[in-house]
């Protein structure tokens, strides 16, 4: 609206497909879960989103941030409904690939972008090899994101469903160790820089380097391997208010700690961590710390952590990123008995062995791509996902892979595109009475505590129709165009 005229349209887009990252069509899907045809769904998804279960399960939904269901009562829960979809499909086979080009990528990373990059190139009909430093594919979706959230179960079979159109897999094979980027550039037509931020930042404080200080990554790490941590009666600190700082935390409550604490210098209602990852975290025992500042680690016999001192802080004035900003306040630091510390503020880039290659870097280290992805001083090297961005979400880092798989397809002189042969119903908007959102419930937290199963339980077949009754359709009715829907004015 401006001057009270509203500036509405043929040209806006549908809010959720816009401010998907990777583009997919929404409302179609949710059409489709309205007819039961949960394998179209999926196959629809796959055109722009290889990865709909782990999306299913952990994408942070900013398609939800502005459905225009939120106008009657409230934004639809359209990952619940992807959910259901992926729970209900069953196996859904692949498309088939493009006839061969005759073009060799190579893909540095097998996270979700590299692994989205790989998948449409593939299905272009170029040939794709993937680098992975570590034993298994899958990125931060394994090393990271604890499986009380993704199953791995679910992750290995959507990783197997895309491996099963012929991308070559090498794992264990560290680009800049086994092998170095000249040999990959020399060996290959175009290469793809996937790597993530596996680098973990340090707090800078006395202490740091005692035993039983770890980092969030190198304990989701070895839980990712399968090597699980004991904490059995231990007290344990971790340092940090986001997401990574909560999966540690719940992920220590599951490994038998006695008592976790987490330290964080703002208040809580400030922590970057979802407010249902903090609100989880506290009904399964963790408690929150807020307006307390890391100080110096204490090491008792052998260099072993004894305690977290911290400092009490009050909440001020506020920064640049319009944040409240922690001041010290007038009271004494503090002492946190742990046995164990987890630093859980961020990760950094390892660009070892690229920087070498002439690959340029930002101030921050993350690596410096163009919007096409392709790297700006370099020919046929394209780089996205967490590696070029900083950390961020799976759905941004398939984005990521998605454009550049278009963009190295047309470098290499081709110009396909991906479709899929799903046709959609016109709808049937007739029950739009505001209608709470169905939320999805958890498993009981007493009970969910001690293990690493699935916390979230899917919708009910009764809960998922009432969820789709509610969508608009917004690429039919009202303003904005998508394919498949309205393309002209009345
Ligand atoms: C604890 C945690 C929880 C998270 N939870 C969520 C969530 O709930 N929802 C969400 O959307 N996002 C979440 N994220 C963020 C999300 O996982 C990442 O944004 C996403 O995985 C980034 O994808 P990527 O492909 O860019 O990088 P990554 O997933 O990090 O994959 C990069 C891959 O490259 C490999 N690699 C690195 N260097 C080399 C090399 N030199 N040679 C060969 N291979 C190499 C790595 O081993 C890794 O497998 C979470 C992240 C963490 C850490
Ligand atoms: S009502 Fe449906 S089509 Fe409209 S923004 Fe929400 S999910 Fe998308």
């Amino acid at each position: 609206m401006r001057n009270i005229s509203c500036l509405g349209s043929l040209e806006n887009p549908v809010p959720c497909v816009a401010l998907c990252p990777a583009g997919v069509d929404i409302p179609s899907y949710i059409s489709l879960v309205k007819e039961g045809r949960y394998a179209d769904a999926v196959r629809l998804i796959r055109k722009d989103n290889p990865f709909p279960t782990a999306c299913a399960y952990i994408c942070e939904h900013p398609c939800e941030a502005r459905c225009r269901r939120g106008m009657v009562d409230d934004a639809l829960n359209i990952r619940g409904l992807k959910r259901y979809a992926v729970d209900n499909a069953g196996d859904v086979p692949q498309p088939r690939c493009a006839p061969s080009t005759g073009k060799k990528i190579a893909v540095i990373g097998g996270g979700p972008g590299g692994l989205s990059a790989a998948y449409y190139l593939v299905l272009m009909g170029h040939h794709v090899a993937i680098y992975e430093k570590r034993q298994k594919l899958g990125g931060m979706m394994r090393y990271g994101i604890p499986s009380y959230r993704f199953p791995r179960e679910k992750l290995d079979a959507e990783i197997e469903s895309i491996l099963s159109l012929g991308i070559e897999v090498h794992t264990g094979v560290k680009v800049g160790n086994e092998i170095s980027f000249e040999e990959l550039k020399a060996n290959y037509d175009c290469l793809y820089i996937s790597i993530g931020a596996h680098t973990d930042k340090k707090v800078g404080i006395e202490g740091e380097d005692s035993i039983g200080v770890i980092s969030a990554v190198e304990m989701l790490g070895k839980i990712g391997d399968d090597e699980m941590p004991d904490f059995t009666g231990q007290n344990v600190v971790v340092v940090g208010g986001g997401n990574v700082a909560m999966d540690v935390t719940r992920s220590a409550i599951r490994l038998g700690a006695k008592k976790v604490t987490c330290v964080y210098r703002r208040r809580q209602e400030d922590m970057t961590a979802q407010a249902e990852e903090v609100e989880g975290a506290i009904a399964e025992g963790a408690e929150i710390l807020p307006l307390h500042a890391p100080l110096r680690i204490e090491e008792g016999a052998g260099h072993h952590v004894t305690a977290l001192w911290a400092q009490p802080q009050i909440i001020g004035e506020h920064d640049k990123a319009n944040r409240p900003r922690p001041n010290t306040a007038s009271v004494e630091p503090v002492r946190l008995p742990a046995d164990t510390i987890i630093v859980a503020i961020g990760q950094g880039i390892e660009s070892h062995g690229l920087e070498e290659a002439g690959v340029k870097l930002q101030r921050s280290g993350a690596l410096v791509a163009r919007p096409d992805t392709q790297l700006p001083n370099m020919e046929a090297v394209f780089a996205g996902g967490d590696c070029v961005t900083g950390p961020a979400t799976v759905i941004r880092a398939i984005a990521a892979g998605k454009a550049a798989a278009a963009n190295i397809d047309e470098y290499l002189g081709f110009h396909h595109e991906i479709t899929v042969d799903v046709k959609v119903s016109a709808p049937l908007c007739s029950d739009l009475r505001p209608r709470g959102r169905v939320n999805p419930s958890e498993r009981e937290a007493s009970e969910r505590k001690c293990d690493f199963n699935c916390i979230e339980c899917g919708m009910t077949h009764e809960e998922a129709v009432q969820e789709e009754g509610r969508c608009l359709r917004c690429d039919y009715f009202g303003y904005g165009s998508f394919k498949g829907g309205r393309v002209e004015k009345w």
